[in-house]
């Protein structure tokens, strides 16, 4: 790929999809978030921008939702430009993004050691999760049951990670913070349990910078892969999924035909794809959504989704809150089907 199939790349775009920036300096073209939907409020505003210069060229995030990744032939699809010239320029940046991050990366796939004992500090941590959503988690669970990683010291050290943050804020992630891995055991989302974090998250990637990662954060269990329908439970965050698999839905918890998946952010489109990916295609999907994230938003992404089109979704909000992360008497249910 060269700069002027970059910029051909861009043209053909152009034709194809009605709104498309590019900055003055040709760093980066902004097209409409097909993830989050973008702004429901302006339809010309666009959120999601797609690197043009290198060393990055046609890597794409949208600041929007946070989704992310290498300009694939699935992306332009997503986009709605079907155009063969732009479809094969894909496929040769996949190829080449594939060369650049998979080796560091490790092809994408991971499997890390999880803790079962933890020591006096990481129950201290893991029993900020439990105070907040008032439950109790048995240490030895938290692990191999809920991805938690109440010792994020630990968990680098035994896996031989090697991150890319400073020596001094990965010790204080460590003494201050929770992880949740995600499901494909690329990135920890390290949630504050001190309060004093200007960010309550923060998004730490255990193989450096890769377009291919996910950060669907899911609770493991076994599901039957030949189900004919599979229930998928999906929240925003990870404590959000934990307060709705103990409050809310228990006795969905022990089932072979439900999976539990938190989205990791707002691109509830790209989570479902991940999970499609996987082999579940025919999915009852029940979002157990933040307030923010309003019934037009599920309206959307119902459209544009060619396997829910038909289907009917649920919606549920916690009318008292701002989401599930809560204790049971927080949470007030409000469901809607869209
Ligand atoms: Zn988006």
């Amino acid at each position: 790929m060269e700069q002027k199939d970059v910029d051909g790349f861009v043209e053909r775009l152009k034709e194809r999809i009605d709104v498309l920036y590019v900055d003055r300096r040709g760093r980066n073209a902004s097209v409409r978030c097909p993830y989050c939907g973008d702004s429901q409020k302006n339809p010309m505003s666009a959120h999601l921008n797609i690197r043009l210069k290198n060393p990055e060229f046609l890597i794409w995030r949208c600041v929007r939702c946070e989704a992310k990744g290498a300009v694939s032939p699935d992306f332009v699809r997503d986009l709605r430009c079907f155009d063969d010239g732009a479809l094969r320029m894909a496929h040769a940046n996949l190829s080449r993004a594939r060369k650049k991050f998979r080796p560091k990366t490790g092809g994408g796939f991971h499997r890390l050691k999880l803790p079962i004992h933890l020591d006096r500090d990481a129950c201290r941590r893991l029993g900020y999760v439990e105070d907040r959503l008032g439950i109790s988690i048995p240490p030895s669970k938290a692990g191999l049951n809920y991805s938690i990683i109440a010792d994020i010291g630990w968990f680098i050290k035994v896996n031989g990670l090697k991150l890319e943050e400073e020596p001094k804020t990965i010790k204080r992630l460590a003494r201050e913070g929770i992880g949740f891995l995600s499901s494909d055991h690329s990135q920890l989302a390290i949630r504050d349990t001190t309060g004093n974090w200007k960010k309550r998250y923060y998004a730490c990637m255990l193989y450096g910078e890769d377009p291919f990662s996910n950060s669907l954060f899911a609770v493991p269990k076994e599901v039957e892969a030949m189900t004919e329908r599979v229930i998928l439970v999906m929240t925003e965050g990870a404590m959000d999924l934990l307060g709705v698999s103990y409050h809310i839905l228990p006795d969905l918890a022990e089932r072979r035909d439900v999976i539990f998946a938190a989205a990791g952010g707002k691109y509830f489109a790209s989570a479902l794809k991940a999970v499609r990916t996987r082999g579940f295609l025919n999915l009852d999907v029940r979002f157990y959504a933040d307030a923010e994230v309003g019934l037009p938003f599920f309206r959307w992404l119902k459209r544009e989704d060619s396997l829910l089109k038909h289907e009917k979704i649920e919606v549920n909000y916690n009318s008292i809150g701002k989401d599930f992360g809560m204790k049971r008497e927080e949470i007030k249910l409000r469901r809607a089907i869209v």
